[in-house]
């Protein structure tokens, strides 16, 4: 059976798995992206790795996808804008498959992270048995990705998709991207715990503030979803205003997509609390159905920490399955 490598670049860790074309995970390894180093070691390090891969798996490697989160010209293999990385400047229009091509002699494709994982979720994971969904990856940002008639669904220039930076609230909080009152400024991980963080400095009476043993240092969402699970009015009073923005993109989404599921990925999508409180919220509010009643279904994604490597991986694989058919 042929093999596909996958390789996530994130901007601390980079992800690296292979598949058999059935999306089995054969291997799987993470390093440290080493992004401080410089462009040329982070190119020689994936490169180094790729090439091993390719020396001690014994049955033959087709090609590799590689992710990355920024904006990538996928005709011409180039990344246009990697904010996240040190060295952001000499990325700009880098041809990073080249370059690859050149170091490892394997085919490469290059697909923004998210829209990644929501390939990796409709070949392999959540998404399989749906023809139309909608992905939302909640982490650090919030990424997502589009299939609509069982393609991922990429716009133009590969940047469909960009559910974060909806408007949710008019000339709100400034968003990352330049923009103001995006979802992401408003209900990403680092809004999460600034709403936090504000609760404990203002004096208010939440056992937030015991969690972290009063340093706001420690503040996360993962400890803001504990203190709801735990009843603290505070905290769930943050994670339903989050909820709420999100159930505002998705009204909007599904007025355009028409999609039968929404699945959910990222780690902030562990948070159970927020996810019922998204679900909750869109059948009181928003006459969203929902399983139950047969229509649009809210997903967990099956792939969390690799989906971006797994999902890239099977992009090489559907891009090498058209060249062959092309031939
Ligand atoms: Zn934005």
């Amino acid at each position: 059976m042929n093999n596909f490598i996958g390789v996530d670049i994130g901007g601390t860790n980079c992800k690296v798995v292979v598949i058999n074309e059935n999306g089995d995970v054969l291997h799987e390894l993470q390093t440290p992206t080493l992004a401080s180093q410089g462009r040329d070691r982070v190119l020689a390090n994936i490169a180094d790795i790729i090439n091993n891969l390719k020396s001690t798996i014994k049955q033959k490697v087709i090609a590799v996808g590689v992710t990355a989160p920024a904006v990538l010209n996928m005709d011409l293999g180039t990344i246009e804008l990697i904010p996240n990385f040190p060295d952001a400047t000499a990325w700009e229009n880098f041809n990073l498959r080249e370059q690859l091509i050149e170091r490892t002699n394997l085919s490469i494709h290059l697909l923004n992270d998210a829209r990644a994982a929501t390939y990796g979720e409709k070949m392999f994971g959540a998404g399989k048995d749906y023809s139309d969904f909608i992905s939302i990856i909640i982490g650090t940002g919030i990424g997502g990705g589009i299939i609509s008639n069982n393609e991922l669904f990429l716009g133009s220039r590969g940047a469909a998709g960009e559910l974060g930076h909806q408007t949710v609230i008019p000339w709100g909080p400034r968003c990352g991207c330049g923009n103001n009152g995006c979802l992401e400024s408003v209900a990403s991980g680092p809004a999460i715990t600034t709403a936090a963080i504000r609760c404990i400095l203002q004096g208010f009476s939440t056992n937030m503030r015991s969690l972290v043993d009063g340093d706001i240092n420690k503040v996360t969402p993962e400890l803001v979803s504990k203190a709801a699970e735990m009843g603290d009015p505070f905290a769930i009073e943050i994670l339903k205003d989050v909820a709420q923005y999100f159930c505002i993109v998705i009204n909007n989404l599904k007025a355009m997509l028409n999609p039968q599921a929404i699945i959910f990925g990222g780690g902030i999508a562990q948070s159970e609390f927020l996810l019922d409180e998204i679900e909750a919220q869109l059948r009181d509010k928003i006459n969203l159905d929902t399983d139950s009643t047969g229509n649009i279904a809210i997903k967990k994604a099956k792939f969390n920490h690799l989906a971006g490597a797994i999902g890239a991986a099977a992009w090489a694989m559907k891009k090498s399955n058209e060249s062959v058919t092309l031939r």
